[in-house]
C-alpha cells in the first residue's frame, strides 16, 4: 500500500501552495503518474480521501492521468507508449530500444476556491 505515503506527499506538496494562493478550500487535484509507479488509482483516491479530512484538501478529487512508458525504436523511428517495460518494439519488433519516461509523478494543477 504504498499508495498512503503517494497520498501524504501530495498533501503535503498542495496545501502550502494553495494557502499561498489564499484557497479555502481544494477542489480537485490533477496528477499524472507514470506506469511504472504501479499506483492503483482508486486505492489512491481512497487514501487521499484520508489524509486530507479536516485540512483544506478534504474532498477534494483527484484526476489522474496515467504517463505511459515511452519506447523510442532506433531501426523504425516509431515512438511508441507502453504500459510496462518492454524489450522490443511494438511496432516493428527490433530490440535495442530505448525507454523514457513512465516513473514520474507530477501534479499537474490544481482548483481551489478562495
Ligand atoms: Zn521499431
Amino acid at each position: 500500500m504504498h499508495e498512503l505515503g503517494i497520498a501524504e506527499e501530495l498533501l503535503r506538496a498542495i496545501l502550502p501552495q494553495a494557502e499561498r494562493h489564499g484557497a479555502k478550500r481544494i477542489t480537485r487535484v490533477s496528477l499524472r503518474i507514470g506506469v511504472l509507479r504501479a499506483v492503483v488509482a482508486d486505492n489512491l483516491s481512497f487514501l487521499f480521501e484520508h489524509v486530507a479530512r479536516g485540512t483544506i484538501a478534504e474532498g477534494a478529487l483527484l484526476a489522474i492521468e496515467e504517463e505511459p512508458v515511452v519506447v523510442a525504436c532506433p531501426a523504425c523511428g516509431a515512438r511508441s507508449g507502453a504500459q510496462m517495460v518492454v524489450l522490443e518494439c511494438p511496432a516493428c519488433g527490433a530490440e535495442g530500444i530505448g525507454l523514457s519516461g513512465g516513473d514520474n509523478l507530477q501534479i499537474v494543477d490544481f482548483d481551489i476556491d478562495d
